[in-house]
C-alpha cells in the first residue's frame, strides 16, 4: 500500500505519498489553486506505477477540504476523510500538511473514513451534522428575524433567485452564464476562495454581465471543525480573491458549505457584516440526476421567493446546464421573475 495526502493552503494544493515505512515513496509535489486536473493527474499516474509493483494508492484528505474528493473519486483514486480528533493541529490558515494526512492512514488505517461519490466529503458524520443544525435552531431564527439569514425571500412576489455554487469552474460555469445571457437573467454565485483565486476570467464575465458574486468559504470545509479564527480567516480570504479579480460586491453574503452550522459558528458570523444565505429549493443537481429531473424538481418545489440552490462547481455540471434553459422558462411560464440574492424582496 502507498498513502498519499493533499492539503490545501492559501495558494493551493501539496501532495505528499508514503511507503508503508513512512518514508517519501514520491517527491512532494505542489499545484496551484486552478491545477486540479494536473493534480489528478499526477496521482493517477503514480497508482499506475504502484501498481506495476503490486502496491494499491489511498488518498487522504482532511474535513476542511471539501473540493476535490468528488472529481479525484471520478476519475479512479481511492479517497479517505480524516477528522480532526485523529490529526494535529492545524496551521493559522490552511489544512493539516500532506505528509501529516498521508501518515495517519498509514498508522491507523481505521482512523480515517473510506468515501463515495455516494456519501460526499461528510461520508459517515451525517448524524452529527443533523444534530449540530438542530441544536442551531435558536440562533437561525434569532438571524432570521433580524434579517441575517435567508431560506427565502418574502412569499408575496413571484420573484426568485438563481444561485450557483462551488465554482468558478470551466467550462462549466461559461456555459451556464451563456444561458443566463440568453434569457437576460441574473444569478448569484457563491464562489469558493481556491476556485475564485483560479479563474479570474470567469469572475469578470459574472461582473459584467451584473451577476453577484458571493462568499461560499476558502477550501469547503466542514465549518462545525473549525476555530473561530479559522471561520473568519476562510471569509476574508475569500472577499479578498474575490476583491482583486472583480472588486467588492456590496454586504457579505455567505453561504456555509454543506449549509453546516452551529450556534457558535453562527455567532462567529454575526460579529461581522455577514448575512447567512441557505436554499428552499434543492433540486440536488450535484448528483446528476440527468437535466430532466433537475428541471422537474425545481419548477415541483420552487415557490414566491424562493432561493434555488444549483451547483456550477464539484465537478462535471454539464446537467446543470443543460438543465437551465428548461428551469428559467418553466418558470417564466409560470410567471415568476429572476433578482439576484442581494435584491430579492425579504
Ligand atoms: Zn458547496
Amino acid at each position: 500500500m502507498r498513502y498519499s495526502g493533499i492539503a490545501w493552503t492559501g495558494t493551493g494544493f501539496e501532495v505528499a505519498v508514503l511507503d508503508e515505512d513512512g518514508r517519501p515513496a514520491a517527491p512532494p509535489a505542489r499545484f496551484a489553486a486552478g491545477r486540479i486536473r494536473a493534480l489528478t493527474e499526477h496521482l493517477l499516474g503514480l497508482q499506475r506505477e504502484f501498481a506495476d509493483t503490486g502496491e494499491s494508492l489511498l488518498t487522504v484528505i482532511d474535513s476542511t477540504n471539501g473540493m476535490l474528493d468528488g472529481g479525484l473519486m471520478s476519475a479512479g483514486l481511492t479517497l479517505y476523510r480524516a477528522d480532526p480528533w485523529v490529526l494535529p493541529q492545524r496551521p493559522a490558515f490552511g489544512s493539516v500538511a500532506a505528509e501529516e494526512l498521508a501518515a495517519v492512514a498509514l498508522r491507523d488505517p481505521d482512523a480515517v473514513v473510506r468515501l463515495s461519490v455516494e456519501t460526499g466529503t461528510l461520508g459517515g458524520r451525517s448524524a452529527q451534522m443533523i444534530a449540530d443544525i438542530d441544536a442551531s435552531v435558536p440562533a437561525l431564527d434569532f438571524m432570521r428575524r433580524s434579517g441575517r439569514c435567508l431560506f427565502s425571500g418574502q412569499r408575496e412576489r413571484p420573484v426568485v433567485a438563481l444561485t450557483f455554487d462551488d465554482g468558478p469552474n470551466p467550462p462549466y460555469t461559461g456555459r451556464i452564464l451563456d444561458v443566463l445571457d440568453r434569457y437576460a437573467v441574473p444569478a448569484t454565485f457563491f464562489c469558493v476562495g481556491l476556485h475564485a483565486l483560479a479563474h479570474r476570467a470567469e469572475l469578470e464575465r459574472m461582473a459584467a454581465a451584473g451577476h453577484q458574486i458571493a462568499n461560499h468559504s476558502w477550501s469547503h470545509p466542514y465549518l462545525p471543525d473549525l476555530s473561530r479564527g479559522e471561520v473568519l480567516a476562510q471569509l476574508e480570504r475569500t472577499d479578498e480573491a474575490i476583491a482583486k479579480a472583480v472588486g467588492s460586491d456590496g454586504p457579505r453574503m455567505f453561504r456555509p458549505p454543506y449549509g453546516s452550522r452551529t450556534p457558535d459558528v453562527l455567532r462567529w458570523l454575526t460579529e461581522g457584516e455577514t448575512t447567512v444565505v441557505l436554499w428552499d429549493v434543492e433540486p440536488s443537481d450535484w448528483a446528476r440526476p440527468g437535466a430532466d429531473a433537475i428541471t422537474r424538481a425545481v419548477l415541483e418545489q420552487t415557490r414566491p421567493g424562493s432561493l434555488i440552490l444549483m451547483h456550477d462547481g464539484g465537478g462535471d455540471r454539464s446537467q446543470t446546464a443543460d438543465a437551465l434553459p428548461g428551469v428559467i422558462e418553466g418558470l417564466l411560464d409560470r410567471g415568476y421573475t429572476f433578482a439576484r440574492v442581494d435584491a430579492l424582496p425579504t
